[in-house]
């Protein structure tokens, strides 16, 4: 029985990839400085791996930026707009940064790729571009270069890792329209081949193939490629030892395409489809990987039942034909739990990051080799858990909801008049999305308080005296409807998560969300309560500094859950039950206090889509429910705004609107066509406050072009319910190009008062 693993995390347990990045980004370093440190991590990832005795050990899982584009690299899939950037060395690292991130320098503009979701994970890829007739070369030696360094770094078997030929093509987009890039197979398989071969020559014994997308239902003409790509590569192949891994679902409605290709191994995602495995021990021929571990959370993995499904494997298909793997890479967790001091040991033990993973794996080995001391051992910690994470009382008052707590008391009209009342606002209503900028000294000053160097006292004065020149900020600016400006939160999840019983959060617990951008999830351990008011003493002393309406703002319980691990003993609707009744608490502590408007952002709300479009009701209708069950304790007089960060509104709306809030704000700048269409078709009936300028740019947008939007969105919603806000949080903004932006907004909206009515 072989363990093996499908890849690791890249950038460094200090983060060392993003700090070298960065430096060489903003030329402080130079290149070899940064290929040091490249290297450097690689072979200490590597040793880990080695130390807890894999057989095979992933090498070109490492990447600058992304593994998706370093295929795109290795095969050339380089735009023509990067020509200007060529120049006597292929292996041009400029280049590389160039397609991922744009190039602004020397007269020259150029746009980056474009980026998305990898599956249903936090990571981003850059989406390869594929023209007509797409050529396709070795362009680079990276993969070569990677797999003689692990040769001789390691007395085990290095096992380079590739994108199969056809999930590479279907994560890229035609940029032009006369084509499907599956059509492109014909180009990329000998390309595929001379890579394999080189890769052989140089002593390559296995070869990885990652297929994900064979956990969707390919068309016809996508099978009819998967067979003939395999059926070339086997032919030319044949010594290497291919092993075809899928991850994320279950693929067993693909299985007709995988029996009959001789694929020496193929590794399938038990933590999915756990109750599929009959069906793979049935009918494959060769070895079977079981992804028995998971890569997609950081609970210790629970060896009575890992060990029942690898005995009930090796009886079937003997010793010799299993191996044992995590599900997929372990990328999408941080490194090393041993390093947080600060989280409570009952839990810390109960927790795996990447390194704890492989010992898990070689934990398991050991044990169906007779170490039962080892299973002993993890049943008693697992048994621990039990101890600690349970509470009777959020258990009963999430059995008690009622539907009535899921609704508000009257219908919008009804409430919209009440509001009105109770509020007094002009006609298109102008606000902001929450943050304001977030200067290098504020950020310091937060630190500083988290590492004690500044007491509460001399802390709170501090984001007191911000939230006071905030507010004055917007009353000259003319904003009817005003926020505190989120001084006093680093994250949206880690803040309210850091107040919440049943979170816990790390200091070094980084995952990449894209290139150099890491995020540091939350942990769920346990049933999740609230204990004391979070927000209410900002909002209460930002409202009394001010005549106007002050926005209460707070996380909603979806996006909560969708950017933290998640407990993996209960379904996640009823963590999202749990949170959301926590946020409710809140909101009414809240109206209590005063507040006459809180938004609850969601903008994970869409993000949480599950992967096969048939489980997407399910989710929605929970997920909904429990935004619901945040925001539906208020008086009809409370306006209860949410707000959403994207514009693909299309196929969600339905369940949008069934969150019934009183105001939604969206992104929408980018693609204002976009969620136009979504509105044609489908009269959106509660107040929306669709952005008028995208803030992510840096752009200052003109009051003339904020005005035509307007005009142009009162074709499509009722005058009454169009508020005017920018697209998201002002966070990232600096503070001239905001205040200048709002500026131009508000008079937009004054404009539009006095013309368009
Ligand atoms: N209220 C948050 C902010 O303004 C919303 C952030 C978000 O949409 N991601 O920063
Ligand atoms: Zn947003």
């Amino acid at each position: 029985m072989l363990k093996h693993n499908l890849g690791y995390p890249r950038f460094g347990i200090k983060r060392q990839l993003k700090k070298a990045s960065e430096k060489y980004w903003s030329g402080k370093i130079e290149q070899d400085v940064l290929f040091k440190v490249a290297k450097e991590l690689r072979y200490e990832h590597w040793k880990i791996q080695e130390n807890y005795g894999l057989d095979l050990i992933p090498c070109n899982d490492f990447s600058f930026y992304d593994h998706v584009l370093d295929m795109s690299f290795l095969l050339g899939v380089i735009p023509e707009r990067y020509d200007p950037l060529w120049n006597a060395s292929k292996n041009n690292i400029d280049l590389y940064f160039a397609m991922a991130r744009g190039y602004q320098k020397d007269n020259l503009d150029i746009t980056a790729m474009e980026m998305t979701k990898w599956f249903d994970t936090n990571y981003h890829y850059i989406v390869p571009e594929f023209i007509y007739n797409q050529k396709f070369e070795i362009f680079c030696t990276k993969i070569f270069d990677e797999f003689t360094e692990a040769k001789q770094n390691l007395s085990k078997e290095p096992k380079p890792v590739l994108i199969g030929p056809i999930s590479y093509l279907l994560l890229g987009k035609e940029k032009e329209s006369n084509f499907n890039r599956i059509d492109l197979i014909k180009n990329l398989i000998p390309i595929y081949i001379e890579i394999l071969l080189k890769l052989k020559n140089a002593g390559a014994k296995w070869i990885q193939l990652d297929e994900p997308f064979l956990i969707f239902d390919l068309s016809e003409k996508e099978k009819k490629a998967f067979i003939y790509a395999y059926k070339e590569i086997f032919k030319q192949c044949g010594e290497l030892n291919i092993l075809l891994t899928t991850y994320f679902e279950c693929i067993d409605h693909n299985i007709s395409l995988l029996i009959d290709l001789p694929f020496k191994a193929l590794h399938i995602d038990l933590i999915k489809s756990s109750d599929k495995l009959n069906i793979f021990l049935k009918n494959f021929k060769n070895i079977l990987s079981l992804g028995i571990i998971d890569g997609r959370n950081i609970w210790k993995n629970n060896y009575t039942k890992s060990i029942k499904q690898i005995k009930k494997s090796i009886d079937v298909l003997g010793d010799e034909r299993i191996m044992i793997a995590p599900n997929c890479s372990l990328m999408h967790i941080p490194f090393d739990i041993s390093i947080e001091n600060d989280i409570p040991i009952e839990i810390k033990e109960n927790i795996a990051f990447a390194k704890q993973k492989l010992e898990e794996l070689d934990d398991l080995y050991q044990i169906i080799n007779g170490n039962n001391n080892l299973l002993e051992k993890n049943k008693k910690i697992l048994k621990n858990k039990s101890n600690f994470i349970h509470n009777k009382l959020v258990k009963q008052r999430v059995s008690s909801i009622k539907e009535e707590d899921m609704h508000r008391k009257n219908p919008f009209n009804i409430r919209k008049k009440l509001q009105d009342k109770n509020l007094n606002l002009p006609l298109f209503p102008t606000t902001t999305i929450g943050s304001f900028p977030q200067t290098l000294e504020l950020r310091q000053i937060r630190s500083k308080f988290k590492k004690g160097l500044l007491t509460r006292e001399e802390y709170n004065k501090y984001i007191e005296n911000n939230i006071i020149k905030v507010i004055k900020c917007q009353e000259s600016i003319g904003l009817d409807v005003l926020v505190h400006g989120e001084f006093e939160r680093n994250d949206m999840v880690e803040y309210f998560s850091e107040y919440l019983n049943g979170f816990i959060s790390t200091k070094n617990g980084w995952v990449q969300s894209y290139g150099s951008r890491y995020v540091k999830p939350p942990i769920i351990y346990g049933d999740v309560f609230r204990t004391q008011n979070i927000t209410v003493n900002w909002s209460k002393f930002a409202s009394s500094n001010t005549n106007k309406p002050m926005k209460g703002m707070l996380t909603g319980p979806i996006t909560m859950l969708q950017w933290s691990f998640v407990r993996d003993d209960q379904p996640r609707s009823i963590t999202a039950q749990q949170i959301a009744l926590a946020i409710r608490d809140e909101v009414e502590a809240l109206e209590k206090a005063g507040i006459k408007i809180i938004q609850i952002d969601e903008p994970a709300i869409r993000e949480g889509l599950p992967l096969n479009k048939k489980d997407w009701n399910n989710y929605l209708s929970w997920a909904i429910k429990a935004f619901k069950i945040s925001s539906c304790g208020v008086k009809d007089e409370t306006q209860i705004h949410t707000h959403m960060c994207y514009s693909e509104f299309n196929d969600i709306i339905d369940h949008i609107v069934n969150m019934d809030v009183d105001v939604i704000t969206i992104e929408t700048s980018r693609s204002q066509m976009k969620l136009l269409k979504a509105f044609k078709k489908f009269k959106y009936p509660n107040g929306i406050g669709p952005g008028v300028y995208d803030i992510h740019s840096t752009r200052i947008p003109s009051r003339e072009e904020i005005f035509s939007l307007i005009k142009e969105l009162r074709l499509y919603l009722p005058i009454e319910n169009i508020w005017i806000n920018p697209d998201c949080g002002l966070k990232t903004r600096k503070w001239n190009e905001t205040i200048q932006s709002l500026k131009n907004m508000v008079e937009a909206a004054k404009l539009a008062r006095i013309s368009i009515i």
